[in-house]
């Protein structure tokens, strides 16, 4: 696996590399975002790990261009910047993650593997499956039995990572943690009404299980 590590510090650098490395990963690093694009282009990496103050280019154009050109390449953002506007523009541009600075190399490390998870188990060209659930990645659309449901970007990616842990119990912090960024208030409803939304959109026999003092569960239909 393969990692891309865009950041200006030498020191963080430095600390992100041996740390990945260390969990056997291959780091490159590169030092602005010209340099980032351009070795990103050649492309070969599994997942990008970006900074947003960077000299010259900025980090949100960065992320803007990497996803331009490539998709489907993950992007964590590391950054200093932990204001709610920055975190939620930087996942509009399409980050799959947003980690503030300071950070534990644990955590850093926990949301790089789930990124890498990401998509992997079960998932066949564009349609990931769990049941008779199927989700449509490229279209964000769910489909159970006759229906059809275009989803939002947040009920998407909430039903996908519980098809990805299809069976398992997911609680509401860890869903608030990877669908909506870390730093919400878990007292917050809006996973509740996430999935009340998603409910409605595919009818009576949506597979999704609520689980008192546990979150909620997608059952294999
Ligand atoms: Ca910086």
């Amino acid at each position: 696996m393969r990692i891309l590590v865009i950041e200006d510090e030498p020191r963080i650098l430095a600390f992100l590399a041996r740390g990945l490395e260390a969990e056997g990963f291959s780091v490159d690093g590169a030092p602005d975002g010209r340099a980032g694009i351009a070795r990103a282009a050649h492309g070969g990496y599994d997942l990008v790990i970006l900074d947003l103050l960077l000299p010259g280019l900025d980090g949100l154009t960065v992320l803007r261009e990497l996803q331009r050109e490539q998709p489907e390449l993950p992007v964590v953002i590391v950054s200093a910047r932990s204001d709610l506007e920055t975190k939620l523009r930087g996942l509009d541009f399409g980050a799959c993650d947003y980690v503030s600075k300071p950070f534990s190399l644990d955590e850093l490390l926990a949301r790089v593997r789930a990124q890498l998870r990401r998509g992997r188990p079960g998932e066949n060209g564009n349609v990931v499956r769990a049941g008779k659930l199927s989700l449509d990645v490229a279209k964000r659309q769910a489909r159970l039995g006759d229906v059809v449901a275009e989803l939002s970007d947040r009920e998407f990616r909430l039903l996908h990572h519980l098809v990805l842990h299809e069976g398992e119990v997911v609680s509401r912090e860890r869903l608030l943690a990877d669908v909506w960024g870390y730093h919400f208030d878990p007292r917050s409803n809006v996973v509740d009404v996430c999935v009340r939304r998603l409910r409605q959109k595919l009818g009576a026999t949506a597979p999704i299980e609520t689980i008192r003092h546990g979150g909620y569960r997608l059952t294999a239909a």
